[in-house]
């Protein structure tokens, strides 16, 4: 087989799973076509931010050793990028053209391959997920084929949240607008019982909301803090800037989601205003996102049912807030992908960052209370598979498998993942 520098034994970044299988880093395209052609199992590999081994196969291949310099398409407002550019490096090749992508996830640290093929979101009411800015791929099918798509091409809207399925992603096309400035402010200690009623309006108050809570006191507690992030420009029509909101004040001085981490590593907030790449994420690049130290889950339903499951959690938040460093309540737009957690449905994304260590049951709790409210998991997160059924979940169910079939009959880039949760 031809290889560039292969290594063993590295984990993903939680360090909560150690890859079995062999990295590959090929130099070119051809190299990790001819890997892709002669492996039984094979999976490309992004910048490992997930929790599980989705990511893990027989053969695992890193693309960021090949060379792709991103191309910006003025007229088409596009730029194309290596499936394994980081979204801070779209950011820094679109500063120069002016041009900005609408939203980002809560880290600037991951690849754009990556995050489209488990349907990686930020937050905000009027926003797809990142999947959603995908305007062509290219991929190489398991014969070794490389194919292009956009969205002239049948089946592309099952093509994008892939789960790493459908082939090894080397480029990715991006839809771009005009750049734009965000302001961020936080407000402290809004009483949980607020924002369970108000969960809508909060969330729609600005162009990216998130209610960070570690649901202490359960009833009649604090939620903790609301970030609120709005266009400087006024054109999202965000409430402007006060010094409360909903009673809640503003913070008068920098935040960690994370209660008592320092917040050196997050995005300025206090209202200053700064490029859309320095405020959409909460964490900066060059600093650890999050605490590190962590696993997380994320459950997403409708958004007409978010009050509803944010209450069901709050009556449950006793059996799980042990092993809680924080939660986050996100609004995501819906969207046409099928596999995407946000197919045909607006959601809010309840997510739960986890001290290290076991979780099962403070997981399984989750699950049990957002049952009826037909949970679809993060596909990148850590979930209880025997608990969710995908093919209820998701309308376009068989149509994915089909897909998957068709691209790449035996199975190559079928995994143990997979079989778990996708079934055999
Ligand atoms: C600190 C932290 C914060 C996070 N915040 C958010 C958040 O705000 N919102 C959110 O939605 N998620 C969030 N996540 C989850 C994260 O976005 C997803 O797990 C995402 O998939 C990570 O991308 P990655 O490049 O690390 O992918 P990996 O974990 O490397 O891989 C994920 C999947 O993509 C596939 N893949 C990767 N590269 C390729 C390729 N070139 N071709 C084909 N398939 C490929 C893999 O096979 C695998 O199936 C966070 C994770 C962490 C650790």
């Amino acid at each position: 087989m031809t290889q560039g520098p292969s290594t063993t034994s590295e984990t993903n970044w939680a360090g909560n799973h150690s890859y079995a299988g062999t990295i590959h880093r090929p130099r070119t395209v051809d190299e990790a076509a001819s890997i892709v052609r002669e492996s039984p199992s094979v999976r490309g590999i992004g910048s490992r931010h997930s929790f599980t081994d989705i990511a893990d196969a027989v053969d695992l291949i890193d693309l960021s050793d090949i060379d792709r310099p991103p191309e910006f398409d003025a007229d088409a407002r596009s730029i194309t990028v290596s499936g394994t550019a980081l979204y801070a490096d779209v950011a820094r090749s679109l500063r120069p053209h002016g041009a900005a992508l609408r939203n980002l996830a809560s880290l600037p640290h991951i690849s754009v391959a990556g995050a489209i093929s488990t349907g990686t979101h930020g937050s905000g009411a009027a926003h797809g997920n990142l999947a959603t800015s995908v305007a062509g791929l290219e991929f190489i099918a398991s014969s070794g084929e490389i194919i292009g798509v956009d969205r002239q091409t049948p089946d592309f809207e099952g093509m994008v949240v892939s789960l790493g399925a459908l082939g090894m992603i080397t480029t990715v096309t991006l839809d771009v607008d005009f750049d734009y400035d965000i302001a961020q402010h936080v407000y402290d200690d809004l009483p949980l019982d607020l924002a369970v009623d108000q969960l809508g309006m909060i969330l729609n108050a600005a162009y990216s909301v998130s209610i960070f809570t570690t649901f202490a006191g359960s009833l009649g507690g604090q939620v903790g803090q609301v970030w609120i992030k709005r266009r400087t420009d006024g054109s999202d029509r965000s409430m402007s800037p006060r010094s409360t909101f909903l009673d809640a004040p503003a913070a008068t001085m920098q935040h960690h989601p994370v209660p008592g981490l320092d917040a050196s590593s997050c995005t300025r907030q206090l209202g200053e205003p700064g490029l859309w790449s320095e405020r959409l994420p909460h964490f900066r690049m060059g600093f650890t996102p999050s605490a590190g130290n962590e696993v997380q889950s994320e459950f997403f339903v409708d958004a007409v049912d978010g009050n509803a499951a944010f209450d069901a959690l709050r009556r449950a938040s006793a059996d799980f807030s042990d092993r809680l460093m924080v939660a986050e309540v996100r609004a995501i737009a819906a969207d046409e992908m099928w596999m995407s957690p946000h197919y045909h449905r607006a959601s809010v994304g309840f997510h739960f960052t986890w001290f290290a260590g076991d979780n099962d049951n403070a997981v399984r709790t989750v699950q049990q209370a957002l049952e009826p409210f037909a949970p679809r998991p993060h596909w990148g997160k850590f979930f209880h598979a025997e608990l969710f059924d995908p093919a209820t979940a998701y309308e376009m169910f068989d149509d994915f498998v089909d897909l998957a079939t068709r691209l790449d009959p035996h199975g190559v880039f079928r995994n143990a993942w997979w079989r778990r949760v996708i079934g055999s």
